[in-house]
């Protein structure tokens, strides 16, 4: 599940009870002091923790990390489920994909590229 952690007193909340915590600081009146904030222990006002949470919003969009899990023999599949292959001797689609040793599209095309 995705979580946010919150680093400096290592809570982990789940993506709801995070903008439910964000709403809850929204809904305060302007100027609202607030215990502690999204970047430590000491006190903050209403806009320092919505600018806490743009902030962190944005390095999340800014990451140009891979989407986890996505190795290379999965994107490999990936790529086999959107190719198509075409014969190798007439050129004609096979309207999948095929390993290169059978990418022809009949028996005869294989005997011809291989004569
Ligand atoms: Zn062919």
């Amino acid at each position: 599940m995705y979580v946010i952690r919150i680093t400096h007193c290592k809570r982990e909340l789940s993506a709801g009870q995070y903008a439910q915590m964000i709403l809850r600081v929204k809904a305060a009146a302007p100027g609202t002091q607030f215990k502690e904030s999204l970047c430590g222990w000491w006190p903050a006002t209403r806009e320092e923790i919505l600018k806490q949470f743009y902030q962190m919003v944005t390095d999340k969009i800014n990451e140009a990390a891979p989407p986890r899990g996505l190795t290379a023999n999965r994107l490999s599949c990936k790529m086999r489920a959107k190719l198509k292959s075409k014969c190798r001797w007439c050129g004609m689609s096979l309207g999948r994909y095929e390993d290169r040793e059978r990418r022809f599209c009949s028996a005869d095309c294989r005997r011809d590229f291989n004569s």
